[in-house]
């Protein structure tokens, strides 16, 4: 027998409709790339969404098409996050830290119609161009009185104010089906190319729902929610939908995210709840700590996307009184998995019993099941010492790439994270390991393999194995280990000075070993663990 409730479709334009007409009033603050703070409310951003949503129309963006977006958090990216989404095509998000060779990979793989862009972007723009097919149509954030005037992009650049103001704010968004695509964030979290995943307006709202929970990220219309996460980065872990769905207030940092900015925005605008990666925090807590501030409005702060060291939790929570909320998750899983928040008997523990678990992961936000798995495939226990690889599946995991002809990634149904983790009697996770072949530096990713491959065109190295190594700012760097030609007396600085302009910038591993052999397994395949245990500690 059928259940006799409306039909609505799951969609991403109600999280916009719903905040325009419960929550108006909230105000939207923003720091801007052209320096001032910008305010609105929610009114007018679901106002000026509907006016871009009648320019993409105008520009020929059919539903389904790729609308590439290069740029910080801030209110124009979060008016095309619903002018995109709402109207049938798709947001796809680009990583401005990406090399200028991966952006104009991802840009084609993903055949971009346009690419929205801040200001700060505009060299990199100017640079893939002339690299890429398609798009033929770059836009600035910007108004015209902030339009650069010299440019390479020639016959190509519109304005996005003037794209604002050409079009009407009526607009009725469409019903689509809640199962097509509405947006698509590009990963480096394995070897080869980067992969898109690919997330439905179904997929995204369930996510939101679940990831505002009280014992997910916590979220109510009283917060004041300050993304520090890039919203290129998974959708800035969905606070921008979920802000709209609680009816928060937002507060965009734009490009400035070191440590003193950061703290006035908190302090001007009184921010309740943040979210964002170790290394942030790092900075903010060192300014803090050096001008002996305090926080006077903000109680909360989620961390993930790397491991929240618990000298960070315990700094935050201790001194200044602001709760930490670790978190895991992946771009393939949009991005909420887990979050340590405490079952009620954990909270009579002391505090060091309560650190530890803090320094898990956390457990599973419901739509997420978890489970870890030996090398045999067999399922392993939750005792808290069992590690094994982690496997995920939910409603809001990826089952496949975008256009891509690999493999599906899936086993039995199950999506294998590349992380090995155990997981205790109470359902809470720790990652212990990473088996998937990537260094995460600052949040971001760094391929290993595109290092090697590019070290291996030196004529005289042998062989070069690039691992991840601990790092006590960034995380993990990366670290090249070389066998180096006979009789060749190839230095450190010149090799670095050779990988120079062929990765980006950061991508430079901060230091090269110049080894007699690398360790092999049976089949011919380089032991990174063994390498890892040897040299992990190296930059500590
Ligand atoms: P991304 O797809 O860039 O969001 O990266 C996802 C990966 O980051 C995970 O598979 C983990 O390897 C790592 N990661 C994310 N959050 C955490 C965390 N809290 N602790 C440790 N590793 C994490």
């Amino acid at each position: 027998m059928q259940g006799l409730m409306m039909q609505q479709p799951l969609l991403v334009a109600s999280l916009l409709v719903h905040a325009d007409r419960h929550h108006g009033d909230q105000e939207i603050v923003s720091r801007r790339v052209e320096g001032d703070i910008h305010r609105y409310r929610y009114r007018d951003l679901a106002q000026r969404a509907r006016r871009m949503a009648n320019g993409l129309t105008a520009l020929g963006i059919q539903p389904g098409e790729r609308v590439g977006t290069l740029a910080w958090n801030g209110y124009r990216h979060m008016e095309l996050y619903f002018a995109v989404s709402g109207s049938g095509s798709v947001l796809h998000t680009l990583n401005p830290r990406l090399h200028v060779d991966q952006l104009a990979y991802i840009i084609e793989h993903a055949e971009d119609r346009v690419v929205f862009f801040d200001l700060t972007f505009l060299p990199l723009i100017e640079s893939v161009a002339p690299r890429v097919k398609s798009p033929k149509l770059f836009v600035a954030m910007t108004d015209r009185a902030h339009m650069p005037r010299a440019h390479g992009l020639s016959g190509t650049l519109m304005c996005y104010e003037d794209l604002i103001e050409l079009h009407s704010d009526a607009f009725d968004w469409p019903l689509l089906d809640e199962n097509s695509a509405s947006s698509l964030c590009y990963t480096s979290g394995t070897t080869g190319n980067p992969k898109g995943v690919l997330y439905s307006h179904r997929s995204t709202l369930l996510h939101t729902y679940a990831a505002a929970l009280p014992d997910s990220l916590n979220c109510s219309a009283r917060d004041v929610i300050l993304p520090v996460v890039p919203m290129f980065h998974v959708n800035a872990w969905g606070l921008p939908y979920i802000a709209c769905m609680v009816g928060a207030k937002l507060v965009f940092p734009g490009p400035a995210l070191d440590g003193k900015s950061l703290y006035e925005l908190i302090e001007t605008e009184q921010v309740t709840l943040s979210a964002g990666v170790p290394t942030v925090w790092q900075g903010l807590l060192s300014h803090v700590a050096e001008r002996a501030g305090t926080f006077s409005s903000m109680r909360r702060t989620v961390i993930g996307g790397a491991p929240c060291p618990t000298a960070m939790t315990t700094q935050f929570q201790e001194r200044y009184d602001v709760d930490v909320l670790h978190a895991w998750g992946m771009t393939e899983l949009s991005p909420v998995g887990t979050v340590c928040s405490f079952k009620a008997h954990q909270r009579a523990l002391s505090g060091e019993e309560r650190y530890a678990i803090q320094a898990k992961q956390g457990r599973s936000v419901f739509g997420i099941d978890m489970k870890i798995v030996g090398s045999d495939g067999d399922e392993l226990p939750w005792d808290g010492n069992a590690a094994g690889d982690l496997l995920v599946r939910g409603p809001w995991v990826a089952r496949q790439y975008f256009g891509g002809d690999d493999v599906p990634p899936l086993r039995d149904g199950w999506f294998p994270t590349g992380d090995i983790a155990k997981i205790d009697a109470d359902g809470f996770m720790q990652i212990t390991d990473r088996s998937k072949d990537v260094i995460k530096s600052g949040g971001e990713w760094i391929s290993s393999a595109d290092i090697e491959n590019v070290a291996c065109l030196h004529p005289d190295v042998t062989m070069a194995v690039c691992i991840a190594a601990r790092h006590p700012k960034w995380d993990e760097r990366p670290l090249l280990l070389v066998v180096r030609k006979p009789a060749s007396s190839l230095t450190e600085r010149q090799l670095l000075d050779f990988l120079d302009g062929r990765i980006a910038k950061w991508w430079k591993p901060d230091a090269v070993i110049f080894v007699e052999e690398i360790p092999l397994g049976a089949t011919g395949k380089v032991l990174k663990h063994r390498l890892r245990d040897r040299y992990g500690s190296y930059y500590l």
